[in-house]
Parts: C-alpha cells; structure tokens; sequence
C-alpha cells in the first residue's frame, strides 16, 4: 500500500474520486498539506436531484480545511463539477467529504463540534487554528439543525429558572420539560422578566407545542416570572419549587447576620455555620460559633433556626397537612421574631411564604397522584 492509498482510505473516497496528489508546503506557518483530489476525464457524476449519471459540464477549483495531519495543518483541494442532467439542467454536484457551502470536511466539523461541547467556541477555535467566527457558522449549522428536529406538542409541564451568566447581572432563562428526564432542555433566552415567557411560548409554538395544553408551570417566586406565565401561559397551575422557598430563608439568614455583625461583632465562623444545613457536617470552629451565637442570644441564630425548621414542612405527608404546617410554622416564627432589630428579610420571607401558600404546596398534590 503506497502512501496515496493510506490517504484515500482516510479520506474514504470512492469511484470517480481519488487522490491526485499530495504536498506539503514548508513555506507555510504551521505547515500545509495539500491534498488534491479529482475524477478521471470523462467521469460521470449523480445529479443531485435524481442521482442519474451524467457528465461533467464545467469545473470549480474549491478548498475544504481537513483534519490536521500530525502538526501539518490540511487542506483538500478539487476541481468540482457542475453536471448537465437531461431532466434538472446545470447542477452542482455535492461531494462526499463536505456539506454544501461549508470550507470545511465533515470529518474536521465533527472534531470540532466535539471541541465545542467540551469547552467555549472561543478556545477550541484557538485550537483548532481557525476564526472563531467561522466556528461559530458551524456550530449555529448544526444546533439549527437539531433544533428543526424538536417536537414539543406532548409537552404538559414546564419548570422555568434564571441563572446569572457571565459574573454580575446578565441573566438567562432556561425552560425545561418536567417530565423528560434526560436532555429536559426546551428552551434557552437571556433575560429574566415576562417577556421570556412571551419568547418560550413562540418557541413552544413553533415546534408543535400548544400554551394551552401546559398544565403546570415549576419555578421560583419573581413576580415577573409569574405575570408572564398569568398571561402566556393561562391554563397551567403554578407549582413554585420548594428549593426557591429554602433558598428565599437561607438568604435572610444571610442579611440578618450582615445587619447584626455592624452591631455587635458576632463569632469567627458565624457566616457558614448559619448557611449550611444542620445535617452538614460542620467544622470545630463553627460548631463553637454556634454555641457561642445560642449563647448570645442572637438574632442570627433566631433566623438560622426559622431557616432549619422549614423542613418539618418539607416532611409533611399530605397537602393538608403541609397547608397545617405552613400556618403554624409562620405564627411560631413571628412569635420567635417579636421586639427583633435585623430580622426584616426573615419577616419579608415568612410574607412570601404566605402570599405563595397555595403555589408552593402544590407539589404535595402532584405526589399524591
Ligand atoms: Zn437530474
């Protein structure tokens, strides 16, 4: 097997295309090679329309970027015909190695795509030695692609959160299908307000899917997220997740601790001893941050301990049950909070709590079922 052979299997060409030649051009920084691929005079070629055999009518001289050899960056270079098809007329005809109008091989996108899933197009471009303009032509080819490809009319429930992107305030909404549990992505769009539930609904819209047929809607308590899905949304019933609920109180913890440490220095370790569960397993010196806050009396360890307590709702065994609880749990917290100085956003999370009762219960329902 000569060394032409080795390439054309790597290539994996077939009747009329072989290859012609190959060069490495050393003048080039990393080094380029050439390989020339073409047809015999006289060859024949499918009409992309019928795949009827027909003959060549002109040749265009086009170039594909190839995976690399070793260190050698490769290029493959081939005249391509355009056929006369007795029925189609003057065609181009496609090639093997390469979608249409891509300067790339199917086999270098894949590498590339691969790239990409692992790590920012801006650095796999780095990589690989292209733009990453041109790698981001590629990417947008083939998500499109995919994304043609979505059918969304059997979705029913749909969980939506904001996630901040970018370190500070850029956020972007993600839509997920509650009941997929693999690849439960639907729908991704910056922002955080109304109109990504205006934007998801298009989008539902699109692929089949029907607002009307969505029965449930998961997510936290933002105001704007809730007069969107009131508005675009209109027949689902909001579920709001109990993870936002806890997240609304650890928070609170948080601000109380901040409020009250300008007043009265409060112990080392204070900070994560209050944010991490009590089933966490804490260090020494937040352990005797703890003693040393119940000893004290703080207003710290009053929010810290509403905080902890609000898994005796989580553990409720029925709907009643957790609606029971939720209105105790609020008055004996109140009670906890009477004649306190730094506890604001401990009360502003209990009046949420409350406002959202109904939503936030929701989700023993659907146990039930
Ligand atoms: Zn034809």
């Amino acid at each position: 097997m000569n060394t032409n052979e080795i390439m054309v299997l790597g290539l994996g060409l077939q009747a009329p295309w072989h290859l012609k030649s190959q060069h490495l051009d050393m003048a080039k920084n990393p080094h380029e090679l050439h390989l020339k691929i073409g047809a015999e005079r006289g060859s024949q070629y499918p009409c992309p329309e019928c795949q009827r055999m027909c003959s060549a009518h002109d040749f265009t001289e086009k170039r594909w970027r190839h995976l690399n050899f070793f260190q050698h960056h490769c290029h493959i270079i081939a005249r391509v015909p355009r056929v006369r098809c007795p029925e189609h007329g003057v065609r181009q005809i496609k090639v093997p190695w390469a979608r249409e109008g891509s300067g790339f091989t199917l086999l270098f996108e894949q590498a590339a795509l691969t790239l990409v899933r692992e790590m920012p197009v801006q650095a796999a471009a780095r990589i690989i030695g292209i733009t990453d303009k041109r790698l981001w032509r590629v990417v947008f080819h083939y998500v499109s692609q995919a994304l043609s490809q979505f059918d969304f009319s059997e979705v029913r429930a749909v969980g939506l959160d904001e996630t901040a992107c970018k370190r500070g305030h850029n956020y972007v909404t993600t839509f997920i299908d509650m009941e997929k549990s693999s690849e439960p992505v639907l729908f991704v769009t910056p922002g955080k307000g109304k109109e990504t539930v205006r934007d998801f609904k298009a989008a539902l819209e699109s692929k089949g899917g029907n607002a009307a047929n969505i029965a449930e809607v998961v997510c936290d308590m933002s105001p704007a997220f809730l007069s969107g899905i009131r508005e675009y949304l209109p027949e689902s019933e909001v579920t709001v997740d109990w993870f936002h609920v806890v997240q609304k109180f650890v928070k609170s913890v948080d601000e109380t601790r901040k409020l009250e440490h300008r007043h009265t220095p409060l112990p080392k370790g204070t900070r994560f001893a209050v944010l991490k569960g009590r089933k966490k397993r804490l260090t020494t010196t937040q352990i005797n941050a703890l003693d040393a806050l119940l000893e004290m009396k703080s207003e710290t360890v009053t929010a810290w301990k509403i905080k902890e307590s609000l898994a005796w709702i989580r553990n409720a065994e029925n709907l009643e049950q957790a609606k029971e609880r939720i209105q105790v749990f609020i008055k004996k917290a109140m009670k906890l909070l009477e004649g306190s100085k730094y506890t604001a956003s401990v009360i502003a999370a209990l009046e949420t709590l409350k406002k959202h009762e109904n939503r936030i219960i929701q989700r023993w329902g659907i146990q039930k079922q």
